[in-house]
Parts: C-alpha cells; sequence; structure tokens
C-alpha cells in the first residue's frame, strides 16, 4: 500500500513469520513498561503536534541555523523548526546535487517530544521489536546491509510504530576517506537495497560514525536522502549520556544500536523521557518538506 514505509512488497515474507515467542519474564517487564508508557503518552497527547495519522495539515514554518564544529566532522549542522505534520509518504524522485543534505542533531522545537534512532543492526533482539511495535513507539533505523538482508521483516517490526528505515550505507566505512564514486556506493546503494524491500525507503542518512564532509551532503541529495541526522544524546549500557546537561530536552534526537544491552537502554530512555515529561516522536512529523524535484 503506498504511503506504508514499512509494508514488504507482495512477494516478501511477513514479519510474523518465524517471530520468536516472548519470554514470559520479558513480557511481564514489558507489560508493565507499558502501564508506564500509558501514563506519560496520556499526559502529553493533548500538547503534542497532530501526528501522521491525522494527515496533511495546513503548516506553518519557522527555521534557525546553528554551526557546529567537532574533529570529526567537516559539515554544517542545522537545525529546523516546523510545525507541519506533512512528510512524503510516497518515493520521492531523485534530484539534482545542487542542495547539499543538511546535517540535523535536534529539531528546534516546543513540543514535548524526543526522537529515538537506532543503528547497525547487528544484533536482533525480539524483545525490542516487541516492545516498540506493542507500545506503538516510532523509532527511526539506520541499517547496514549485510545486517538487514539477514532479517528484513525483523526491522519492520521494529519500525512498525511509525518509524521508517533508512540507509547507514552498505559496509559501515568512514565516508571522508572514500571517493565522491565510493560514497555514492555506500550511502546509495544502501538505499537501493532498502527500496528492493519497501514501498517507501527511509528518506534520511545517518553517516557511520557520524563523519561525513561536503560530499557526503552532495551525494545523499542525489539519490532521494532529504536529511543526515546526527544526535544529541547516546544509549549505552543502559544508561544515557548526555552531550549537554544532565536531562532529555525537547527535539532531542537520541542514538542507539542493536546491541544486546539494548532493550535495557529503551526502558531506561523510556523512563527518561517521562521524567522529562516528553513522548516519542515520529521525527518525520518535524522535518521539513523536500525541495520540490
Ligand atoms: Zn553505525
Amino acid at each position: 500500500m503506498i504511503g506504508d514505509p514499512h509494508a514488504t512488497r507482495p512477494s516478501g515474507r511477513r514479519w510474523r513469520s518465524g517471530r520468536p515467542a516472548v519470554r514470559r519474564a520479558d513480557a511481564v517487564l514489558a507489560l508493565a513498561f507499558l502501564a508506564f508508557l500509558a501514563l506519560f503518552a496520556a499526559g502529553c497527547a493533548s500538547d503534542g503536534p497532530s501526528s501522521e495519522r491525522t494527515g496533511p495539515q495546513a503548516t506553518t514554518t519557522t527555521s534557525s541555523t546553528s554551526t557546529t564544529t567537532s574533529s570529526t566532522t567537516t559539515s554544517t549542522s542545522t537545525t529546523t523548526s516546523t510545525t507541519t505534520t506533512t512528510w512524503p509518504r510516497e518515493p520521492v524522485p531523485e534530484r539534482p546535487a545542487v542542495a547539499p543534505v543538511p546535517v540535523l542533531s535536534r529539531i528546534a522545537t516546543d513540543d514535548p517530544v524526543v526522537f529515538l534512532t537506532i543503528d547497525d543492526g547487528a544484533v536482533r533482539d525480539p524483545r525490542v521489536a516487541d516492545l516498540l511495535a506493542t507500545a506503538r513507539i516510532p523509532a527511526t533505523l539506520f541499517v547496514n546491509e549485510s545486517y538487514y538482508l539477514a532479517d528484513p521483516d525483523y526491522f519492520a517490526r521494529v519500525a512498525s510504530g511509525g518509524g521508517s528505515i533508512n540507509s547507514h550505507t552498505r559496509t559501515h566505512r568512514r565516508l571522508t576517506t572514500l571517493t565522491e564514486a565510493q560514497q555514492r556506493s555506500e550511502i546509495c546503494g544502501m538505499r537501493d537495497v532498502l527500496a528492493r524491500h519497501l514501498l517507501v525507503p527511509g528518506h534520511l542518512f545517518r553517516s557511520p560514525y557520524g563523519v561525513q564532509n561536503a560530499t557526503t551532503q552532495r551525494v545523499a541529495a542525489t539519490c532521494g536522502i532529504n536529511a543526515i541526522l546526527s544526535w544529541r544524546a547516546t544509549i549505552n549500557n543502559g544508561q544515557i549520556q548526555y552531550q549537554q546537561g544532565d536531562t532529555l530536552r525537547p527535539g532531542d534526537i537520541v542514538l542507539s544500536h542493536f546491541r544486546d544491552d539494548l532493550y535495557e537502554g529503551l526502558v531506561a530512555f523510556l523512563f527518561a523521557a517521562g521524567r522529562a515529561g516528553l513522548t516519542v516522536a515520529p521525527i518525520e512529523d518535524y522535518l521539513p518538506l523536500p525541495p520540490s524535484p
């Protein structure tokens, strides 16, 4: 069905096939957790933006730009604020490389929302898929080819709470060491892989190690990528590590990985979001529309 980025093609396997059963202890924890989520989600529902489920609406948009530098990136980070709920749910045509793709580490918004991203795909814990799917928590995934192809249905299940599946390059090489042609093969090649399994491959991109250059931003624009996501907080070893302060803030993009500790990390993240009065929103609802082709 057009507009559902998680639907598999008719010839593909359905995610339900072969899905491992949830262990009893995990199910109990998940149920307790869902009760918690329901409490803070209800508190935020009246304040949050209209979700994608309400369809496109009239929009007003403001934006601000800030520039950051670090020892590992040469690109410009841009924060963008928008109240739009419109985001293309259909394939975006490739556009000429006239405008570099922006790098976003957070979204400037007053809405009480944070954005969850999960990278790579090495460890595919069924508890993670069950938690995010059952609680309808949107996650933006950035996957590599070998991990993704090992079980596309697993990632569809993880993203079924309202997220999307996006390119993280094919082989996770450091992009700043590659030629333009090699970067194109890595960035756009992975999006092509996703396009063979998804009706709508994700429009976002994350560079391995968070490292990119101007070539990355230019190349990404040639294959339908509309934003490169960086982050403001990281989930590691069951804890949240903040780049600034000691709490999640509205608009923060949070980085995590498909590792053994992801489930425990997500529990910590969701409690931290609840403590901060924030709910997890689909980042696509807050991103700027791509320019007209
Ligand atoms: Zn990675």
